[in-house]
């Protein structure tokens, strides 16, 4: 490594920290990249997590890179290391274990946490998992075969995906809600019904306006009590509450946060020569004009990959529309854009089928669509993006309904060279 090569340094080898560090090699032959993380895998798909808790997908296929690849590539990656503390102005990190190391240029791509169940007798259950990390779906994994009776907390995403993989494994799947239906925030009644029939037709027991009051420990299961007249004993118990932000390191040292790490439309922090990638920034977003976090892996592999450009030099804004695609049960969810989980000031329109279990909601911000969420058939899907990223003046609501419900055209074919 030369003298004078630049020395990036990247907190995190998740999606924004590995594609950032590969997107950094491929554009500089001669830079020195150190990764540390506090996990002891390369990165893994985290995204592939709910298959392999579904059994339908082998161990080794949610890694995403080895460490031959890393070699390859000379990324120095650092695993089972924590950095403990950021001195921005001397620009060092200090890791633990490993001491001092000093950085030219620095990423953080800390991601979040899952907030852990808080209830009484939750620190000394065992059978109590969040759904976050590898190590923790590899003990669900192992709990499984034993178990007959699975209870689940929480009304958003990792809820879901809890629910879908225990009750394809056929246990008997409890599914607890703190509110009176699914993703409360961002889709209404409705929206909320559709996911309960799709639910149910998967045999999932469904609990609204339920949490979990106590957990007692017995033998191998967990007895639960609910806060509104739920009780069973269960063999695995699985919470979904969201995540905290991991930028506990950076305590008083200057660095802006406020739920991640506050940047700017090119992904800068306040600090000189400190960029923030993926779920942990809190970047402004030139689509929908304002700051917001993302919690998807597309979106992370996308900061990362454009983060290193402006780590290199460029200045380029990242624009992107924010979209998640899931299964939803037997069927589909697709969220792009704000909904009014962000951006309560939004207005909805919704048009929604029972029994064909299908369902749109658009979100408008005076004559702009900006975001959109559809279960069921996700023709269409494509159309309301263009109209998200090209912010096109809408004078009637309706027409962008009616344009879905249009047959697609097919695609011309290119003509012949
Ligand atoms: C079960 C599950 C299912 C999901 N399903 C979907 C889906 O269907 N579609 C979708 O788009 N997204 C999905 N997501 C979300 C997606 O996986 C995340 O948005 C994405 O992986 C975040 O990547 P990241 O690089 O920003 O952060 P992370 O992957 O969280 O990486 C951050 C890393 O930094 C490490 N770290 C933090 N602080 C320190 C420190 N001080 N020192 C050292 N290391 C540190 C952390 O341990 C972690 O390894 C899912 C997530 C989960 C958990």
């Amino acid at each position: 490594m030369g003298a004078n090569a630049t020395r990036f340094v990247i907190i995190g080898n998740g999606a924004a920290g590995t594609y950032a560090a590969e997107q950094l090699r491929k554009d500089d032959a001669a830079c020195e990249i150190v990764m540390i993380d506090d996990e002891q895998y390369t990165l893994y798909n985290r995204v592939s997590l709910p298959r392999y808790l579904k059994g339908v997908l082998l161990e080794q296929r949610v890694y995403v890179r080895d460490q031959a690849w890393h070699d390859k590539n000379r990324i120095d990656l650092r695993l089972e290391t924590k950095v403990t503390q950021v001195d921005f102005e001397h620009k060092t990190v200090m890791l633990d274990p490993g001491g001092e190391l000093r950085y030219d240029r620095l990423l953080i791509a800390t991601g979040g946490r899952p907030n852990p169940l808080t209830c009484e007798g939750a620190v000394s259950a065992r059978s109590v998992f969040n759904f976050q990390y590898f190590d923790e779906t590899k003990a669900m994994v192992a709990k499984i075969p034993e178990s007959k009776v699975v209870v689940i907390l929480g009304g958003s995403f990792i809820g879901y995906e809890l629910t879908e993989a225990f009750s394809f494994r056929k246990l008997e799947t409890h599914w607890l809600m703190r509110g009176p239906w699914f993703l409360r925030r961002a889709l209404d009644e409705a929206g909320g019904k559709i996911v309960s029939l799709l639910a149910e037709d998967q045999g999932v027991h469904l609990h609204y306006e339920e949490a979990i009051a106590k957990v007692e420990q017995s033998n191998g299961a967990v007895k639960v009590t609910g806060t509104a007249g739920f009780t069973a004993t269960a063999d695995i118990v699985g919470v979904g509450l969201g995540l905290t932000m991991n930028i506990d390191i950076f305590g008083d040292t200057g660095l802006e946060t406020n739920v991640g790490v506050r940047t700017n439309e090119f992904l800068e922090t306040n600090m000189p020569d400190v960029w923030a990638a993926g779920d942990v920034a809190e970047f402004y977003d030139v689509v929908s004009q304002r700051h917001h976090r993302m919690g998807t892996w597309d979106n992370s592999l996308n900061h990362g990959r454009h983060v290193a450009k402006n780590m290199l030099g460029a200045k380029q804004p990242y624009v992107e529309v924010p979209t998640y695609a899931s299964g939803m049960f037997d069927s589909n969810i697709s969220v792009m854009g704000v909904t009014t989980e962000e951006e309560p000031d939004a207005e909805a329109i919704v048009e929604f089928d029972y029994e064909g279990r299908n369902y749109k909601r658009l979100f408008f911000l005076g004559d702009k669509l900006v975001g959109a969420m559809l279960i069921g058939k996700m023709k269409g899907r494509k159309k309301v993006l263009e109209l998200i990223s090209s912010r096109t003046p809408i004078d009637r609501r309706e027409m962008v309904l009616e344009m879905l419900a249009m047959p697609e055209v097919p695609a011309r074919p290119a003509p012949p060279a």
